[in-house]
């Protein structure tokens, strides 16, 4: 928020803060967060913004500069959800979501890597190569949007826009040391984003802090004609939270915190988050949550089975790449297919559709839907109990490049924490929670209940520490 007031009082100008960006976006290439710049057109825009800022005509978002996951439709502008398969492909309208930013005066300036897809954990699995974290480059941003918070990391741009199926805005931006916001299931209409898991996917932001995000989703938030799923509930003036010193219930899963993979320098930090709200004069109650243990394979069967049907469109037909050896239709689909996505995209579409077959639906896709809703209704129980559920975002700080990407299961446990409020609708956010001896940023989660976001995020205001 502190950028604008400079650009109000008129001590700067628009333009000097996006050439700014765009020297910083060129200075660090090397940790491989753009797929494209806007260059032109983000200078451009900053002048007529400016002309409007002069007239004081400006939107709400006037003097914010965004930067895009590349799973999100921007009319006339390249799309490929970090793949091969949509080589070439450009928007032919923008998403929701982006386009009320960009009537409130934001000004777009390119499209970030991810994950394939936004399908891992660590940016790993994206066609363009992996991305850097900023703290230290050996090591992963956390994945699907993890360009997306190493752009808000390393200064690239005021925030980024990604989209969380099961962790992915807040996972990396616990990596990376900023806040990532994931909204209550519908809170934001989906048209335009690139389809993973759609009973899951959630659009959300990436900022440096809670007022940001908090701003960007009253402004993306709400009834949209062109998502039939999206809620109807009105929306809250999120961006009026203000500090408060109101006590809440916390609650916390105690198995969580003592569990084995839990780092124990992450560990400590939370121990010591939880110390201070105590000292603070909130109430912490400790959970006992025996089904967590389903989270993971009750994320991933469902994710896995709707990945498979979203992506069947991707037929070398209709969009993108299409092969340039096939003898026969059916050879077209094969061959495009098979040489456009990648390894983790085709993995998933292959156990997708096994989970989906015939005889084996009801053992896996029936099950884990019922799984499914009783982990809801035990954590709407928790909810009568407590005001939010606290815990670390990830079990650890940011890995190695290459330390887990021979092993899914470990590459699965990065997203233990975060899982839980995809798999059941609910809001929750990352706010940065200090760091480790060696440097590495950790993040501290909330989940909160069903359309509460103001409330969460008041919370989140209230005990965030902001330095950058
Ligand atoms: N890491 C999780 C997955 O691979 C979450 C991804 C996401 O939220 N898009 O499915």
């Amino acid at each position: 928020m502190e950028f604008r007031k400079s650009l109000f009082e008129k001590t700067t100008l628009l333009v000097d803060v996006v050439k700014e960006f765009l020297q910083n976006i060129e200075k660090h290439k090397d940790l491989n967060v753009f797929l494209e710049v806007y260059s032109q057109e983000a200078l451009d825009q900053a002048v007529i913004i400016q002309e409007k800022i002069n007239l004081g005509s400006a939107g709400k978002l006037a003097g914010m500069v965004i930067g895009i996951k590349d799973v999100l439709a921007y009319k006339n502008h390249g799309l490929q959800s970090g793949s091969n398969i949509l080589e070439g492909f450009k928007s032919q309208f923008t998403a929701t979501a982006i386009q009320r930013l960009i009537d409130e005066d934001a000004i777009i300036i390119g499209r970030q890597n991810c994950d394939e897809f936004a399908m891992g954990s660590s940016n790993e699995n994206s066609a363009f190569g992996p991305t850097l974290n900023f703290a230290d480059k050996t090591r992963v941003p956390g994945g699907s949007s993890g360009a997306s918070a190493v752009a808000v990391q390393a200064n690239l741009c005021h925030a980024s826009i990604g989209s969380d199926t099961g962790g992915s805005v807040r996972q990396p931006a616990g990596f990376c040391g900023v806040v990532g916001l994931k909204p209550s299931y519908s809170r934001i209409s989906r048209w335009g984003l690139a389809a993973y898991a759609s009973s899951f996917d959630c659009i959300g932001p990436i900022t440096h802090c809670v007022e940001d995000a908090a701003l960007l989703l009253e402004i993306m938030a709400g009834n949209d004609d062109y998502d039939s799923t999206v809620s109807q509930i009105p929306v809250d003036s999120y961006s009026e939270i203000s500090k408060s010193d109101k006590k809440y219930t916390i609650g916390y899963f105690e198995d969580a915190l003592n569990s084995e993979g839990l780092a124990s320098e992450v560990k400590d930090l939370t121990q010591k988050k939880i110390e201070e709200l105590i000292a603070l004069g909130h109430t912490l109650v400790p959970l006992s949550f025996p089904r967590m243990k389903y989270l993971l394979p009750t994320y991933y069967i469902l994710t896995m089975a709707e990945a498979s049907s979203n992506l069947a469109r991707y037929d070398g037909i209709r969009y993108g790449l299409r092969t340039k050896n096939a003898g026969s239709l059916e050879e077209l689909y094969k061959k495009s297919r098979g040489e456009g996505f990648g390894k983790e995209v085709k993995k998933r579409i292959m156990l997708g559709t096994f989970i989906l077959s015939a005889d084996y639906y009801d053992a896996y896709y029936t099950k884990a839907q019922r799984v499914r809703r009783l982990i809801q209704e035990e954590t709407n129980a928790f909810f009568k109990q407590v005001d939010f559920i606290i815990s670390p975002t990830t079990p650890t700080p940011a890995f190695k490049i290459g330390a887990k990407s021979d092993n899914p299961m470990e590459m699965f446990l990065a997203d233990i924490f975060t899982v839980h409020a995809n798999v059941v609708g609910l809001p929750s956010i990352s706010i940065p929670n200090g760091e480790t001896v060696d440097g590495l940023p950790v993040g501290f989660q909330i989940l909160g209940t069903e359309f509460e976001e103001k409330k969460m995020l008041e919370f989140a205001l209230n005990i965030q520490k902001i330095d950058f």
